[in-house]
């Protein structure tokens, strides 16, 4: 029951209508009996620095951060962990308050710790590997993040806008040089990428629904059959991308598993308790079925 004591966290992002993380953390507090409640709060484009004291003064334990604010929000942050100032994206926000009136926001970005235990929890150990990212947008830089901290040996990163590319490769690098590669997205670089790749990263909204047709790879050429596809994207559950690479006898991981891992992540920062994974899984599972079937 909705009273005084509830405690809340919301989703600043535009839009936020279609996210699944409302239901996943709701179903969550309930089964952990907290009367804590997750808000949509869709934030138009130029008053998200706004977003941030209006969640302090209005009483929130913090928020996740969605596209398309997760760079724009970490210059209006207090303090950002390591991380954050490395992948240059926040994702999870915590309002830490110390005497009545005064707190701190900080930023924390619980997407590469949550890509690389799904890839882990799909039997894919990044260590000595070599990958190929398709996207240079707030998850790509999560993800690359993540797989070099992971001990992968080489990316190449595919990107629509080149510079984007680019940038992430320059940001990322830091003492890694030579392991990064930046290339312009086109099917044949694309093709050509992944032969000795062992990992294919889809990092764009390419396949996602309503648009279910898309594919980042072109249609008619056969993935490697011992690639480890993972698709970011997880509605529908087996987007283009992992038919594809089903027809090709490759493994495919759809984006919910990393949904779930770093969205119990972010759980943990706000209530400091374990969060519970299946129960979550099942209710975006339900929620997916329900909405985009
Ligand atoms: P973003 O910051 O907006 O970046 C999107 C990237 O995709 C950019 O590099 C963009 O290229 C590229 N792109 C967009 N449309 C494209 C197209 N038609 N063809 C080729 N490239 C295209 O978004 P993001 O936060 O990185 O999210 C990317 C995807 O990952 C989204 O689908 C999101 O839902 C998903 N995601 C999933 C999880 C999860 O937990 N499973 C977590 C985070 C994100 P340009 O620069 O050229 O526009």
């Amino acid at each position: 029951m909705i009273g005084g004591a509830t405690r809340l966290v919301g989703l600043i992002g535009w839009p936020v209508e279609h996210s699944l993380s409302p239901t996943m953390h709701n179903a969550a507090f309930e089964a952990l009996g907290l009367n804590w409640r997750y808000l949509p709060l869709p934030v138009a484009p130029g008053t998200e620095g706004e977003s941030l004291r209006a969640l302090a003064t209005l009483g929130f334990v913090g928020a996740n951060v969605t596209v398309p604010y997760k760079s724009t929000l970490v210059t209006s942050l207090d303090s950002v962990t390591p991380d954050v100032k490395s992948i240059g994206a926040v994702n999870t926000v915590v309002v830490r308050r110390q005497d009545e009136g005064t707190y701190t926001i900080e930023g924390h970005n619980t997407d590469h710790a949550g890509f690389i235990e799904a890839l882990r929890q799909g039997g894919f150990d990044p260590a000595g590997e070599s990958a190929v990212v398709v996207g240079a947008g707030g998850a790509a830089r999560a993800a690359v993040f993540g797989l070099l901290a992971a001990g992968l040996s080489k990316a190449i990163v595919l990107s629509r806008n080149v510079g984007r590319a680019e940038s992430l490769v320059q940001d990322l690098s830091g003492a890694k040089s030579g392991k990064l590669e930046a290339l312009e997205l086109a099917s044949d670089l694309l093709v050509e990428s992944v032969r000795g790749a062992s990992l294919l990263v889809n990092a764009t909204p390419v396949g996602m629904w309503p648009q279910v047709q898309g594919s980042i790879w072109p249609e008619g050429t056969s993935l490697p059959a011992d690639l480890f596809v993972c698709d970011l994207v997880y509605v529908p559950r087996e987007t283009c991308l992992l038919r594809q690479a089903r027809e090709a006898g490759a493994y495919g991981l759809s984006g919910l598993a990393m949904l779930i891992e770093q969205g119990a992540r972010s759980a943990a920062l706000w209530t400091g308790k374990e969060a519970p994974r299946g129960v979550m899984r099942r209710s975006c599972e339900v929620e997916i079925g329900r909405r985009f079937s």
